[in-house]
């Protein structure tokens, strides 16, 4: 699929929200957006209960739940866009592969984070990827420079994907801007 962007809009406002793909769109290689809509029109009812029973009122009600939503998704979006982006699949990433493919622990926990019940940070964590290019770059002779030309472009994509200028507007605490962060 080509000529497709993702965002973050701003998702609330004044007696209003933006639900599913008209407030959030990421790529759709991990299948995650009906899920997504759901998830967010069931949390999204309890906030409109809750803010029109009183208490913090319906519009803050509304920018909590925007709130929510951006954190509930900003992994996995990150998460999608690498596991769908095109070209070669780094080398790096294919010994993480081949680890989830050989242990019934990681498996699980692919498992779960594709249901939302674990974060990808959690799996995909800083030690499996040092100890994955560690291996890789000890069985990878003929390769090195590729190998380290590979995780310098993982370490600077997650040091990008962190950094507070690509959160989504409520991460960022400013409710002025509808970014596409990406
Ligand atoms: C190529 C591709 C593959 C995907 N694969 C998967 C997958 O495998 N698994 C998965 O979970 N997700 C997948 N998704 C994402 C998923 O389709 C969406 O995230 C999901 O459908 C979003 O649901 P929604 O209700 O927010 O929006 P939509 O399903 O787009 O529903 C919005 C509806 O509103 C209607 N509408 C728009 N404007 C108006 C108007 N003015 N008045 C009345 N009606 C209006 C539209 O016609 C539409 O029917 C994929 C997306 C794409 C593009």
């Amino acid at each position: 699929m080509s000529k497709w962007h993702g965002y973050f809009r701003r998702s609330a406002g004044p007696g209003w929200a933006l639900c599913g793909d008209a407030g959030h769109f990421k790529d759709p290689t991990l299948g995650q957006g009906i899920s997504d809509a759901l998830r967010q029109v069931d949390r999204l009812a309890g906030a409109v209960e809750s803010g029109l029973g009183g208490g913090l009122g319906l519009d803050r009600a509304l920018r909590d739940w925007w709130s929510w939503r951006d954190r509930d998704a900003y992994e996995m979006y990150w998460l999608s866009q690498q596991v769908g982006a095109a070209g070669e699949t780094p080398l790096i990433v294919q010994e993480i592969q081949q680890r989830i493919a050989g242990d019934r622990q990681l498996q699980d926990d692919l498992f779960r984070v594709l249901n939302h019940d674990l974060a990808p940070s959690k799996l995909f964590s800083t030690g499996l990827a040092l100890s994955a290019a560690a291996r890789t770059f000890a069985v990878g002779r003929g390769h090195r420079r590729l190998i380290v030309r590979q995780a310098a472009d993982l370490v600077a994509t997650a040091v990008a994907n962190k950094s507070r200028s690509r959160a989504p507007a409520s991460l960022r605490r400013s409710n002025q801007l509808e970014l596409p962060a990406a």
